[in-house]
């Protein structure tokens, strides 16, 4: 059994698009996604339509909450707030019930994927060092764990300690846990602009983070046709 995990789409179909190639050429047999799908880029409604239509596993992250509501978007930055309201106008209400019945963690054959943390799901915190990591840990009853959100791809293991760092292929070790972020599909923030996901072989219990070359110019052509605000398309060449 391979899984393919992907994360925080963004509503970048040529990402989308380039990392579902790759995952065929892998050979991946299963797939999850860990939320984020809206939200930033101009393709919302085209890369929901596709995951829908994958029927798998996906949990909620914070740009589907913020997307399939109506709440106030005081707080956000300007960009972010400008994409939020962007996006509610491109999906149907169909699709927002969709995104709002999104639950915040799932148990996939034996681990378990969430958006940003397993110590609170709903509070969107951001999991960039050993003492947030050691608090989800606590909260943790498989062996792995698959996290997004930071856009930034990092593993995580606890066996006395918590250890962490960048990490290209592993192997999962029995008796310890690892939580992992798997990157970004559509907005990488690791200075890497490709596009990124992470195949789990569970036969061979390895973990292999995969990057993949898409057609950036595209997509940023996309976001300023749109009118959506000129950061996120540059963002999106820099990897940042
Ligand atoms: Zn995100």
């Amino acid at each position: 059994m391979r899984f393919a995990i992907i994360a925080d789409i963004h509503a970048n179909l040529e990402a989308l698009q380039a990392v579902l190639e790759d995952i065929r050429e892998q050979k991946c047999t299963h797939y999850a996604c860990l939320g984020d799908v809206v939200g930033y880029n101009a393709n919302p409604k085209e890369c929901l339509d596709i995951i829908r239509q994958m029927n798998i596993p996906v949990v909620k992250g914070n740009h589907d909450e913020y997307c399939s509501t109506d709440d106030p978007l005081d707080g956000f930055n300007p960009a972010a707030a400008a994409a939020v309201a962007w996006t509610r106008k491109q999906l149907s209400e169909d699709d927002r019930q969709w995104l709002r019945d999104l639950k915040y963690q799932r148990l996939v054959n034996g681990f378990t994927i969430v958006h940003a943390t397993l110590d609170a799901p709903q509070r969107w915190g951001y999991v960039f060092d050993k003492l947030a990591a050691a608090a989800s840990f606590t909260y943790q009853n498989t062996p792995v764990c698959f996290f997004g959100h930071t856009h930034v791809p990092v593993a995580f293991m606890r066996d006395t300690v918590v250890r962490g760092g960048t990490y290209s292929k592993f192997k999962i070790e029995a008796g310890k846990k690892y939580f992992i972020n798997v990157g970004a599909v559509g907005q990488p923030r690791d200075n890497n602009p490709k596009a990124a996901y992470v195949i789990y072989d569970l036969d061979e219990s390895t973990i292999e983070l995969r990057r993949v070359e898409y057609d950036v110019a595209k997509a940023q052509k996309k976001i300023r046709d749109a009118g959506l605000p000129e950061r996120l398309a540059e963002r999106l060449a820099l990897g940042r």
